[in-house]
């Protein structure tokens, strides 16, 4: 029988589960429950990804589900595994890596569901299989937070937290996310069966990529009809889409590894990312990050690394170099597309009303943000404010040189001369996010969740699930961040 097309199974709680990648067979992944946790209680829900398993909003609040989620019972229909993959970390060959504290499920509804942070595996190495509630929180909550601003992104369920001690820096707590993706394969996995000289499993890896995720890379002829060269240049320019959502919303990843790459352009492995409070094109997010490689303005250069170990990975089923090279330059181009365009929306520049003069427009406003530090998600909020109600002093007041400022506002304003206002302002307010998931905010929601208080975490879902809806009652969350923000360290300990 077809391995795609096998009956799924129906669980206790109704759902339908099917185990796709489960059928890819035992080289990929070791079979495996999931290791409970004590006392397991709800930390963090979303209902939309609930409404998007077709799970209902009773059962997540469920204590069967509860208990399930914690890795305390087991879900009928599931066939839960840990993959493998390999990876270079900081820009070196790690070697065999795999979910070390992952567990996947099965998938319902085309969506594969992973439990992360539920034990040991085979592939934990020196971990003890455990996520933190800290790190658990600002995944889950971040998850969320990209989906609302549009950008391509893993999901997450909820969040399930025990006092189950864990040991980081300090004693911290255990806690479960749930995630959720069409896939969670990363380029990493490729890699495993790359390095290994293993190229059935390889080729195999690669079918049911194609298969199931590009399917027209089979029947295109984009490139020389080889479909593994039309799937790297797919991979390839939704990469440089992602890189470019994040690039334009000050979205700084941190643990840019080939294992952290999703096979689908999603944004994957939350750890140590931030927002930009000031724009600081150098910024490191990532206390563990010395040398600076995963620096904000370093993102796209080095997801087209990435695309280089996938591609060397990809090179026994792709044969032709030039082939590979053709799919991997299309990265450049995508890229820069893409994020002109995110850049001039951001502006109110609507697409196909281009000018040349745009591009030292935005370079010189971008200098200017830098220059003075400016708060980066308050500039373009302001600014949109600004063009609906035509008042630029709270867009002023946000800059030190102040001259600088009103020349460039000249020339926008010129620039914007003769368009509908208020449908540029409207377009704007829809582009320029009043609320992203600034790393204090998490912050605080991890310090009150701490205390079992969870009423953070969820204010901050609702505000994050609609981040250019105004929420009165939270503007302060769209303030400037307090002084102690800057002082905020973000490792990779998670
Ligand atoms: P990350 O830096 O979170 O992307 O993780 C890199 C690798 O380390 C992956 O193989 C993870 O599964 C593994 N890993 C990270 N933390 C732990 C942990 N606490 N226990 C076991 N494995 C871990
Ligand atoms: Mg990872």
């Amino acid at each position: 029988m077809n391995a795609l097309i096998q009956p799924c199974q129906i669980s206790h709680t109704g759902l339908v589960w099917n185990n796709h990648f489960h059928r890819l067979g035992p080289d990929f992944y070791t079979s495996l429950a999931p290791q409970g946790m004590p006392a397991p209680y709800w930390v963090g829900r979303s209902f939309a990804v609930a409404e998007m398993l077709g799970l209902p909003a009773s059962q997540l609040q469920s204590d069967a589900l509860l208990q399930a989620l914690a890795g305390n019972q087991p879900i009928g229909g599931t066939q839960p595994l840990a993959s493998v993959y390999s990876g270079h970390q900081f820009g070196h060959w790690a070697g065999q890596l795999g979910d070390g504290r992952a567990c996947l499920l099965g998938e319902i509804n085309g969506l594969e569901v992973q439990l992360k942070g539920s034990g040991l595996t085979p592939y934990s190495r020196m971990g003890d299989g455990r996520a933190v509630l800290r790190s658990s929180i600002r995944e889950f909550l971040c998850s969320e937070a990209m989906h609302g601003l549009g950008i391509p992104t893993t999901r997450a369920l909820c969040v399930v937290g025990s006092d189950e001690k864990v040991a980081r820096e300090t004693l911290e707590t255990a806690a479960v996310v749930t995630r959720v993706a069409p896939s969670f394969i990363r380029f990493g996995h490729f890699e495993h069966f790359a390095a290994r000289n293993q190229l059935m499993q390889l080729r195999t890896l690669a079918d049911y990529v194609l298969a199931r995720y590009y399917p027209d890379c089979q029947t295109a002829s984009l490139l020389a009809a080889n479909p593994y060269a039309n799937l790297l240049m797919q991979v390839t320019e939704r990469t440089a889409v992602m890189v470019a959502h994040w690039q334009s919303v000050g979205f700084c990843h941190g643990v840019m590894n080939t294992d952290n790459m999703s096979i689908l352009g999603l944004t994957i492995d939350y750890g140590p990312f931030q927002f930009l409070d000031t724009y600081d094109p150098g910024h490191i997010c990532n206390h563990t990050d010395r040398g600076g490689r995963y620096a904000f303005d370093r993102q796209p250069e080095i997801a087209h690394w990435n695309l280089y170990a996938l591609a060397q990975a990809l090179m026994p089923l792709i044969e032709d170099k030039a082939l590979a090279l053709q799919a991997l330059d299309t990265f450049k181009p995508v890229f820069e597309r893409t994020w002109q365009q995110l850049m001039r929306t951001k502006l109110g520049l609507v697409a196909g009303n281009d000018n040349p003069a745009d591009h030292p427009l935005l370079q010189d406003l971008m200098a200017l943000l830098t220059q003075d530090r400016v708060d980066y998600t308050l500039f373009w909020r302001r600014l949109s404010q600004a063009v609906a109600s035509q008042q630029f002093a709270p867009v002023r007041d946000l800059f030190l040189d102040t001259a600088a400022w009103d020349a460039w506002l000249l020339r926008y304003g010129a620039r914007l001369a003769g368009v509908d206002q208020d449908e540029t302002a409207a377009l704007m307010l829809k582009t320029n996010p009043k609320y992203v998931l600034r790393n204090y905010l998490g912050e605080l929601a991890i310090e009150a969740a701490k205390g079992k208080d969870f009423s953070m975490v969820a204010h901050l879902l609702t505000l994050l699930e609609r981040p250019f809806d105004e929420h009165p009652a939270f503007e302060t969350y769209a303030g400037l961040p307090p002084d102690w923000a800057s002082r905020i360290e973000i490792s990779c300990s998670s």
